[in-house]
């Protein structure tokens, strides 16, 4: 379930907030970013606001997202039947939570953190992030089919440090891959025929049961730049 917390204080995705940070950890967290809808990527979200209602010294917590993804949020999460409507609570002047619309290929810039949302390809309006510091850069991509812009922007950022990738299914599942727009390490191989540089590229969002096929047939494409993403641990670029 897709989470990375960046500098101690923004979240990209929420898939793991509330089951991975002590209650102390998350209540320095006060922006979150959402790639997209699916639950995988959002599903602390509830319980993570529960968590830290009331704590921060900051007020509300600040959801960027794009349009549809707020929509979404708003309609099946925070609806007043799965959970509270955390933009009205305690009121709506001052709400626990506000959320921020974003715009393809406009960059925000958080906490001194330039994040450019980029449009990927996946089964809803789904974004992946340009995020660059200090003249520093990495692109994550979060969940996607086979994809173009973010090519096109990895080739064109000369302080790329690293790129993070789907790989959700093994080869013996490149149907439901496809149907589901997601990649396999045999559609990797074909994405990154398209990166015109050497850069370090960061497997993620491995299906469990997929795990031990994925890494072997990754391992086959025998590609010294790719490795995987590893869960808890902590990345300087
Ligand atoms: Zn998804
Ligand atoms: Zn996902």
């Amino acid at each position: 379930m897709t989470c990375l917390l960046i500098n101690g204080s923004i979240a990209l995705d929420a898939g793991s907030l509330s089951q991975v940070l002590t209650v102390q950890q998350q209540v320095g967290v006060h922006s979150i970013l959402l790639s997209h809808s699916h639950m995988d990527h959002t599903n602390s979200l509830p319980f993570f606001i529960e968590n830290v209602y009331g704590k921060s010294e900051r007020g509300a917590i600040d959801i960027h997202a794009s349009e549809a993804t707020i929509y979404a949020i708003r309609k099946y999460l925070f609806n007043n039947a799965t959970w509270p409507d955390f933009t009205r609570l305690p009121n709506h002047l001052l709400p626990a939570v506000r959320f921020h619309e974003f715009q393809s290929e406009q960059p925000l810039v958080i906490e001194d953190v330039t994040f450019t949302p980029i449009p990927v390809d996946h089964l809803v309006p789904t974004h992946g992030f340009l995020i660059e510091q200090d003249g520093a850069a990495i692109l994550w991509s979060s969940d996607t089919g086979p994809t173009q812009r973010l090519w096109e922007i990895a080739n064109r950022t000369p302080n790329l440090k690293a790129l993070c990738i789907d790989t959700s299914f093994d080869n013996s599942l490149q149907e439901v891959a496809d149907i589901s727009l997601h990649l396999t390490p045999r559609t990797l191989e074909v994405e990154l025929a398209k990166l015109q540089r050497r850069v370090p590229i960061l497997l993620h969002h491995l299906k469990p049961p997929c795990v031990e096929r994925i890494v072997r047939e990754v391992r086959n494409l025998r590609n010294p730049d790719i490795d995987f993403l590893e869960q808890g641990r902590e990345y300087t670029f």
